[in-house]
């Protein structure tokens, strides 16, 4: 996808009733909180009705009333080649018809870690079954390897719902955090500490007064879980040198860029060019290629202390499941030099057609990305720390958002996400993109009440 697809005018809407996804919805809901599984996906944040999927393939997603969109979620994550990718589908029917599930290792394992660590900076590997527990994984095996408690986090980076990571910062710079959430006890907040990202003096100063006690610090390798807010120059290489001078594990969770900033995520952009490594790095998403896989791994030493070798105790029953397995090794396997060529040229183009179409309809925004993974803040300024994305125009978004979603284009349903493209999302999905950006920027900024043509 190199080309640049004319520029047409306004579209207008040309997606149909949604009568089923709106049945199933209520039905959802007597059923389940919300009426979904992961609470992003009940369009809280945007107002209206999620669309109940019922197929997609490649760049598309089929509604259950028969509407067609342009994917920009890619499972949160997940889907690099785009959906029902058939190798990708060959490979799981296969492993399907080998049996589910034995308890026992696999040779497709080793190869899947094998990839793995070939691509990024990790010795050895361990494989779970989602991004919460490889974690929460690391962080016990931190604490156990350091024999220290302290865990210190960035506000605005999600790293799966584990107690000790759903916390907010405190009211100081230095005091410990609370729970960011009902149900989680103070005493599993106590032990972490939440800083502002971007802020080196923040991470100084932690580490001034606490340095003996930390075991680890954590961080997105890039964040995507409040918008893309990518680090500035050297903040991953100054928190990996600042945890080496305290003793103190840096892990580098790569669950959402994993893959998918780089064939080594990422690290590939920028310890592998300044020639540092994480001691442990996270993953997940990509590398399930849609299944539920997910891993951490890291410095031999560090990752011998985990059971059976050492004393730290993790385990899992579907662990390196063999068709999880299957699916991220081919996905892996398929994701060439050529697969990230494309999702660059297909972010390019959005991105300029975004800008275009903000800029004639004079709303305020700033596009914010680490390779082919971006995000749109509605603002002023660029945005390098959770508060500035707090400041954002959310309510602007979601008017932006439906008249997306009205002209077959689905966005995040959130402004603090990032969108996704894959290595499916041809000149025809990219041209729908297009040709829907004119008229929801026109509705983005009707919401924001601007009336200036001049804005950028
Ligand atoms: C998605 C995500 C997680 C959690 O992964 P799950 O598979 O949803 O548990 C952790 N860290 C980051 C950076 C993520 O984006």
């Amino acid at each position: 996808m190199t080309s640049v697809p004319s520029t047409s005018g306004s579209a207008a809407p040309t997606v149909g009733p949604t009568d089923r996804s709106q049945a199933l919805f209520e039905r959802a809901r007597e059923v389940t909180p919300g009426g979904v599984n992961s609470p992003v996906r009940a369009f809280n944040a945007v107002g209206g009705t999620p669309r109940f999927i019922a197929s997609a393939q490649g760049a598309w997603l089929t509604d259950v009333d028969g509407n067609e969109y342009v994917d920009l979620i890619g499972s949160w994550g997940p889907m690099l080649l785009g959906h029902a990718h058939p190798e990708v589908v060959a490979a799981v029917q296969a492993a399907v018809a080998r049996g589910t599930s034995y308890g026992t290792p696999t040779e497709g394992e080793v190869a899947l870690v094998e990839e793995i660590i070939d691509r990024t900076p990790v010795e050895k590997v361990r494989l779970v079954s989602s991004g919460t527990e490889a974690t929460m994984s690391a962080i016990r095996l931190a604490r156990g390897f350091t024999g220290r408690d302290v865990v210190v986090k960035f506000s605005g980076c999600y790293h799966g719902h584990l107690d000790a990571l759903l916390a907010s910062a405190g009211s100081g710079l230095t005091t410990f955090s609370i729970p960011g959430t009902p149900g989680v006890p103070e005493s599993s907040t106590a032990l972490t500490l939440v800083l502002p990202y971007n802020d080196r003096a923040a991470v100084e100063a932690v580490f001034a007064e606490h340095g003996d006690r930390i075991a680890c610090l954590i961080t997105e390798a890039a964040p995507g879980n409040m918008g893309v807010v990518p680090p500035e120059p050297g903040f991953n290489a100054f928190l990996a040198e600042t945890c080496r001078r305290h003793g103190a594990l840096f892990i580098s969770d790569e669950v959402m860029t994993g893959f998918r900033v780089s064939a080594s995520g990422q690290w590939g952009t920028d310890g592998a060019v300044e020639g540092w490594r994480p001691d442990l790095t996270t993953f997940g998403k990509v590398m399930g290629g849609g299944l539920p896989a997910a891993a951490f791994g890291g410095r031999a030493d560090v990752m011998s202390a985990l059971a059976p070798d050492g004393p730290v105790y993790q385990a899992g029953t579907l662990s390196g499941n063999p068709i999880a397995t299957a699916a991220g090794l081919t996905t892996l396997r398929l994701a060439t030099p050529e697969v990230y060529d494309h999702l660059g040229a297909v972010a390019d183009t959005i991105r300029s057609a975004v800008t275009d179409a903000f800029a004639a309809a004079g709303v305020p925004h700033v596009i914010q990305s680490t390779g082919s993974m971006f995000s749109v803040f509605l603002a002023d300024e660029p945005v390098r720390d959770f508060a500035g994305a707090s400041r954002t125009d959310t309510a602007a978004y979601g008017a932006f958002f439906h008249a997306m979603l009205d002209r077959g284009v689905h966005l995040p349903p959130s402004a603090f996400e990032a969108w996704f493209v894959s290595a499916a999302h041809d000149d025809r999905a990219v041209q729908t993109v297009l040709d829907a950006l004119p008229a929801a920027a026109d509705a983005a900024a009707v919401s924001t009440g601007s009336t200036s043509k001049e804005g950028g």
